[in-house]
């Protein structure tokens, strides 16, 4: 990695001349194509070799330390990629829960040892991770988790069920919370790194509402975890758990408000639809008023939203990095998705209502999927009413109606 000095026009020099030369013309054209590996879809060789030029080059993870194979850019030179990269219609291929939020919690809270073993997969987009935090009995009450993991001297025996488990079928690994003592809540979980291959992990989809099965059920019988895959201290997982939840939050927030982007069948926007099948007036005015209010609304608040999370990144990056509030930003995100699908799909009218078959186009199908797909934007990563709770006790520090006199931290 070429040392800039800081300046900044030079490594966007540099970064220019690079993406040019490796960044594969044909991909240009095709967003999901470029993410494919991130979403879990097959990978044209175009894509695959993007993929691994931007792993090698460590800028899929731009910020992340170097000595691990990260970009080890400044915050100002990953914003100067990101422009580059946009200038040219690239995207970037590696992401997904590793990126988003294993990862930078890794970077804080691992052992060199994990850190070495972990990170490199990560930052080459090679090795999948899910999450392994709910169960049946154990959503927004996380810490009631029971899937349990015995010491037997030279490994951990894991037994137990997830629930939920994003991409688990796709997944290479699985940051999983476990609990080591039954005596205490809170402190009786630790967090285990768990290949998915082992005997005994068991992963079964789970068809959702809008027809894809991209969650599934996971199951632990008698798994032997090696000992070193404790992430953290035993008994001491829930802080890291929380870190993480932290980083999630950030990352779904700032995915929610970006627009429908790297879905496999582009979408328009509302105002494109809105256009083309609501139409304008004589003076190229949407023709439907009260659309037109609702639509404008929605786009300052969208517009809005993503200032305010973008400044809110660039805050927590110079300082401890996510806090509390991306409760705030989370809640906000989930709203703003779900509105803008609903007025995609208001917008095509009838033919934003078709499920399948002739008479519908690829983008109509999509657009009711994506807007099914969206009701769940306010549970994921904690339900909008888990998010409020915390932004009342964290952020506002109101008091707990529960506890009278409690302390709200
Ligand atoms: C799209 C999607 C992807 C997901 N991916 C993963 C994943 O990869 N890994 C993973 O581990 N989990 C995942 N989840 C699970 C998700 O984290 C949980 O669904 C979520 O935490 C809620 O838990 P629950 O479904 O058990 O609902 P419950 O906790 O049973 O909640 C039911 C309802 O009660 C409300 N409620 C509960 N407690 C309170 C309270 N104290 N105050 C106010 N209201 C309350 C909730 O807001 C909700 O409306 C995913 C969920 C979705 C929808």
């Amino acid at each position: 990695m070429a040392d800039f000095g800081g300046d900044v026009e030079a490594f966007r020099a540099e970064a220019r001349a690079w993406l040019e030369a490796n960044f594969p013309e044909e991909l240009k054209r095709d967003p999901a194509q470029q993410m494919a590996a991130a979403m879990g879809l097959p990978e044209s060789a175009a894509a695959c070799a993007w993929r691994r030029a931007m792993g090698e080059r460590g800028w899929g993870t731009p910020t992340w330390p170097a000595e691990y194979g990260g970009g080890g850019l400044s915050r100002q030179e990953a914003r100067v990629l990101a422009e580059e990269m946009a200038r040219i219609g690239a995207r970037n291929p590696i992401g997904g829960m590793g990126v988003m939020m294993f990862g930078p919690t890794l970077i804080e809270y691992g052992s060199e040892a994990l850190k070495r073993q972990h990170l490199p997969g990560i930052i080459k987009g090679e090795v999948r991770w899910c999450q392994g935090y709910s169960e049946p009995g154990a959503g927004s009450d996380l810490a009631s988790l029971q899937t349990r993991a015995e010491d037997k001297g030279d490994h951990w025996l894991v037994n137990g069920s997830k629930i939920w488990t994003s991409g688990a079928n796709l997944a290479d690994r699985c940051f999983c919370l476990v609990r080591t003592d039954q005596s205490k809540k809170h402190e009786g979980i630790s967090f285990l790194l768990i290949d998915m291959t082992l005997p005994g992990v068991e992963v079964r989809p789970i068809r959702l509402i809008n027809g894809t099965s991209p969650f599934c059920e996971t199951f632990f019988t008698d798994v032997k975890v090696s000992k070193d895959q404790l992430w953290g201290p035993l008994n001491g997982g829930w802080t890291i758990a929380k870190r993480l939840l932290q980083f999630e939050r950030e990352n779904i927030s700032a995915g929610l408000g970006g627009g429908n982007i790297g879905q496999a069948i582009p979408l328009p926007t509302v105002i494109e639809a809105a256009r083309g099948y609501v139409g304008v007036d004589e003076t190229g005015r949407l023709a439907d008023r009260d659309l037109r209010r609702r639509l404008t609304d929605h786009l300052m608040e969208a517009r809005s939203f993503q200032l305010t999370v973008r400044r809110a990144a660039d805050e927590a990056k110079s300082n401890q990095g996510p806090s509390a509030a991306t409760s705030i930003m989370k809640y906000a995100g989930a709203k703003i998705a779900q509105e803008r699908n609903e007025l995609l799909v208001e917008a095509m009218g009838a033919q934003g209502l078709g499920w399948a078959g002739e008479g519908y186009s690829p983008a109509e199908l999509t657009a009711l999927r994506t807007m099914l797909r969206s009701k769940g934007n306010s549970i994921e990563g904690g339900t909008s009413e888990i998010n409020l709770n915390v932004v009342s006790k964290r952020v506002l520090a109101l008091p707990d109606p529960k506890l009278k006199g409690a302390d709200p931290k």
